[in-house]
């Protein structure tokens, strides 16, 4: 249980950062297309290297391409598929920034393209410094990047012409960049940390909506959402609907004589049995206020419910409930009753023939069921 919940933290952290990192780097190609004409102009580039100028052109537009397609993956399709795709998108960022890397040192070892260089620097700064803010989701590899896409220049500086003080500026950026990545990594995970707690908190609020926090089976307000999709699929599919009204018998007594909290503890043990005893598949138990239970039975018909409500009265009669002061014997009344689609007949039908069948137990003697219109 525990495994399947951290199964789906994973998946929704993983499905969370695949939404934010395409958000992030859908854009971003198109500035090293930007990035290249300019440099590529001022360094005269076209005119020398007509083939490399059209090539480097093509690389970074069809790089820029792949960052549209495909889309992600849906989450449904599980964790390895949207892995699949965070490692492809990764891998067409860091190539971007392998070739940018590579054409900044081509640049800044030519010395026919010394023209380029200041723009050059000048746009591996601004691509350094928005790789670092925009791609702090998985560290090493934001690492990995801005060294691809900026170390070549505090390497290679020194090896120009340019002078001391821009080398050493350039390097000290290097510094600022590392340290801006790794803070930008911290604030993303703890973003994701501060959502993965408030859906938590959200589900169990959800949760809580819709349990009765004594007993743990629904409460009244899930019983009315249920009551209706059954009616409603008993419509559809033809399939018999049952309902049961159960109402402990002479409860007032139990508080009287033992107190209010022995009669709370007397309807958690209730509900215990409720739950040995209505173990069909698709079986939804409720409280319905009080000491009144509700049960829907999809798919079962008037004998094979009175079948199961005659089995948790038994078992109630012949077992009392083990409650912390000792055993209790306690009875129960159960109205049956099924849903006729064909007489026009609704959720609130259903629930008035349960409910009277239930008084009408409880006239006849108590500890019985008795079934609407039998
Ligand atoms: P009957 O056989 O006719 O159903 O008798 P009854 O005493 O069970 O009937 P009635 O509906 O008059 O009384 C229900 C009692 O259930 C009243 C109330 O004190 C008690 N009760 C309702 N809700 C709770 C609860 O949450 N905890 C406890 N301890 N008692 C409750
Ligand atoms: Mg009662
Ligand atoms: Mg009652």
């Amino acid at each position: 249980m525990r495994e399947t919940i951290d199964d789906d933290v994973a998946l929704l952290r993983l499905a969370r950062e695949a939404a934010d990192t395409r958000q992030r780097l859908i854009a971003g190609g198109l500035f090293y297309v930007l990035g290249w004409l300019v440099v590529s102009t001022a360094g005269d580039v076209f005119r020398e290297h007509t083939a490399i100028w059209a090539a480097t052109a093509l690389a970074f537009l069809a790089l820029a391409a792949l960052r549209f397609w495909p889309a992600v993956p849906d989450q449904q399709l599980g964790m390895d598929r949207l892995r699949q795709w965070l490692d492809r998108q990764w891998a067409v960022v860091l190539a971007t920034a392998a070739l940018w890397g590579g054409i900044l040192s081509w640049v800044l070892l030519d010395p026919h393209l010394a023209g380029g260089r200041s723009a050059a620097l000048l746009c591996t700064i601004a691509f350094a410094t928005a790789f670092a803010h925009n791609y702090p989701l998985r560290r090493n590899r934001a690492l990995l990047g801005v060294a691809l896409l900026y170390l070549p220049a505090p390497i290679l500086l020194p090896y120009t012409d340019e002078s001391l003080s821009v080398g050493i500026t350039v390097a000290v950026y290097s510094v600022y960049l590392g340290v801006v990545l790794v803070r930008s990594h911290g604030d993303y995970q703890r973003q994701l940390d501060l959502y993965d707690a408030l859906r938590m908190q959200r589900d169990q609020y959800e949760r809580l909506s819709r349990i009765d926090p004594l007993t743990g089976v629904a409460n009244r307000r899930s019983f009315s959402g249920a009551l209706e999709h059954h009616v409603g699929e008993a419509r559809r599919s033809g399939r018999p609907l049952a309902m049961l009204v159960l109402d402990l018998d002479h409860f007032k007594r139990v508080n009287d004589e033992h107190g209010h909290d022995a009669g709370d503890a007397c309807l958690v043990r209730f509900a215990d049995r409720m739950r040995e005893i209505f173990t069909v598949p698709g079986a939804h138990l409720s409280r319905l206020g009080g000491e009144e239970f509700g049960v829907l039975l999809p798919g079962h018909g008037a004998d094979a419910a009175a079948g199961l409500a005659e089995a948790m009265r038994a078992s109630l009669e012949d077992r009392p409930l083990q409650l912390r002061e000792g055993p209790l014997a306690l009875t129960v009344s159960i109205g049956v009753a099924v849903l006729h689609p064909d007489a026009g007949e609704g959720g609130d039908e259903l629930y008035r023939a349960a409910d009277r069948a239930m008084y009408r137990a409880k006239t006849e003697g108590r500890n019985r069921v008795r079934v609407d219109g039998v």
